[in-house]
């Protein structure tokens, strides 16, 4: 639809401030207050009327062809907001108490190192929803507000002019769900206020060269075996890339190189025995460092410098002030490693060592690591299982490779006990049972612990397409976990969030979750989407079965209980 946007005319004041008044009823939240107070349309209109004779006309209206008004926005320093909500608390007199819930907990993660301002947009004609207009009064309003000098953030509280809007001018969001007793969801996304922070993305193409070996899914060539190169290849992680690279994303990430880790730091957590061995094998290539991880020609070098990735991406966003989350395309993979072995297509435990780097180099001392890989991350869970200045958190499929190994009961020992947490799920768990297990077991987990930086795990073999794995997420799924995380680093760790990844092992769906991984990382929308996600319909992938459902709550209720 054409509409022209404007600023708005002093003698319009009493009109748009009732239109706007008609958004807000309109929103869920505000839909609440008006069914337990019919007077909110006119409170509400009279705080904006105040407001905008004050400021003048600092506010916008979309027009259409006709001339008739089918949008406005509006700026609001925070404090007058909170006037409003105010206001609204004494009106709502009896129900106050529910109301001051539903508003504190609105505003609890808003930013407070102010000064900023919000923005509101509405387009009350349903039908004209989502042809872009509360999106082009925001550009407007923010144009306006960049021009003058003036930070803002923008709150989303009702879905239709959600995210997807505000994705398209590249700013960065974070966003929370937030259900209330009388079942009311509210959506904000905000703009942080001050500087906004990057995302760093670490590769390098010697990753993609490391040989894990040759036959077929993970077994060697021969007899009835016939050659087909190995399930852990290149071409997963190299078709990542050049999805960025297509989708235009990596241009906006920040490019850090990775640098080989020294053997000091290899040596937090392997034995120079194993690190001797990787390298002497190094020279010949196509031998076993322990089970199942073979070192190619080569691969010493190569894994040396999965491992500085994953240590430059934990050094970039503690030490950087602009950027603030990373993505490292680690390749051999590492949380199977173990202190004197390679195990699983791990080589060197990258995300063990980067922890312990960031806590012995840069003074870090509570990190938690969230592993979603479909596979239990046996490595790293030794590493820390006695120790609880690491929270580790593992969601895997149940007694899927290594055997024997993530069960619920494994919480820990001496000081670490309740400091690992193992999340052992039904096969073709999907979207819907990572969602649930998050909401019930891990944020409540991180949020009791309060890390100061967060480390993913990030295996992509827990989709639906793996050949290695039976679980079922889809891309959605993927950006959930991610989006549930960032809020969490967000709260605690500065935003301080760091993905290495893992596992995953569909050439072509690995990166497409990878994607959706990293614009939830880093705020930008991108049209990329997910072509594969139609196929899932009809399955099971988005849903909590009864079983699945029962699981999570057992392992909740064991580690409550223990
Ligand atoms: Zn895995």
């Amino acid at each position: 639809m054409d509409v022209t946007v404007r600023a708005i005319k002093a003698e319009e004041i009493d009109k748009i401030a009732s239109f706007i008044a008609t958004g807000y009823a309109d929103d869920i939240f505000f839909k609440w207050c008006v069914d337990h107070d019919k007077d909110q349309h006119k409170i509400v209109t009279e705080y904006y009327k105040v407001y905008l004779n004050a400021k003048g006309c600092m506010a916008h209206v979309a027009e259409n062809n006709s001339g008739e008004i089918v949008g406005a926005t509006v700026w609001l320093p925070h404090d007058v907001d909170a006037g409003i909500y105010d206001g609204i608390n004494k009106a709502v007199g009896t129900h106050a108490g529910n109301f001051q819930e539903v508003a504190d907990k609105s505003h609890a993660n808003e930013p407070t190192n102010g000064p900023f301002y919000q923005l509101v947009a509405v387009v009350t004609d349903k039908k004209l929803r989502g042809q872009g207009i509360g999106a082009a009064l925001l550009k407007h309003q923010i144009d306006y507000l960049d021009g003058l000098g003036i930070p803002t953030y923008l709150e989303a509280s009702t879905p239709y002019y959600g995210g997807g809007v505000y994705g398209k001018f590249g700013y960065k969001y974070f966003g929370m769900l937030m259900k209330f007793a009388e079942g009311i969801v509210l959506y904000p996304l905000y703009r942080p206020a001050l500087k906004e922070k990057k995302t760093a993305f670490i590769w390098d193409e010697s990753y993609f060269w490391h040989s894990a070996g040759d036959g077929a899914l993970f077994e060697p060539a021969g007899g009835y075996v016939q050659e087909l190169g190995p399930v852990e290849s290149p071409e997963s992680k190299r078709r990542i890339k050049n999805l960025l690279e297509r989708s235009g994303l990596i241009k906006q990430l920040v490019q850090v190189e990775p640098i080989p880790a020294t053997w000091e730091q290899l040596q937090y957590f392997h034995t120079k025995r194993h690190i001797e061995a990787v390298k002497e094998m190094s020279k010949v290539g196509g031998i076993d460092c322990g089970f199942y991880a073979i070192v190619g020609r080569g691969s010493y070098e190569i894994a040396k410098l999965a491992t500085g990735g994953a240590i430059q991406a934990v050094k970039t966003v503690v030490e950087s002030d602009t950027i603030n989350t990373a993505y490292a395309l680690t390749r051999p993979p590492g949380h199977h490693a173990e202190t004197d072995r390679g195990v699983g297509f791990c080589i060197f435990n990258n995300i063990v060592v980067a922890a312990k780097y960031a806590q012995k180099e840069l003074g870090i001392k509570k990190i938690a690591i969230i592993d979603w890989d479909a596979h239990h991350g046996n490595g790293t869970e030794d590493a820390f299982y006695e120790d609880d200045s690491v929270l580790f958190i593992s969601l895997h499929q149940d007694n899927l490779e290594p055997i024997g190994r993530g069960k619920k009961e494994d919480i820990g020992k001496g000081k670490g006990e309740g400091f690992t947490i193992n999340i052992p799920l039904y096969a073709a768990s999907g979207d819907a049972v990572y969602k649930y297990a998050f909401e019930q077991i891990v944020i409540p987990a991180i949020e009791n612990f309060e890390p100061e930086l967060i480390l993913i795990s990030a295996g992509q073999d827990a989709s639906i397409y793996d050949p290695l794995a039976r679980m079922m997420l889809s891309t959605e799924g993927y950006r959930y976990m991610t989006k549930a995380t960032k809020e969490l680093a967000d709260k605690y760790a500065k935003g301080r969030l760091v993905a290495l990844h893992e596992g995953g092992y569909c050439p072509t769906y690995v990166p497409f979750c990878t994607h959706a991984i990293i614009e939830e990382l880093s705020g930008i929308a991108t049209d990329v989407g997910d072509p594969f996600i139609f196929d899932m319909k009809g399955t099971t992938y988005n849903e909590l079965l009864p079983h699945q459902k029962e699981r999570v709550d057992e392992i909740k209720k064991y580690l409550n209980e223990y």
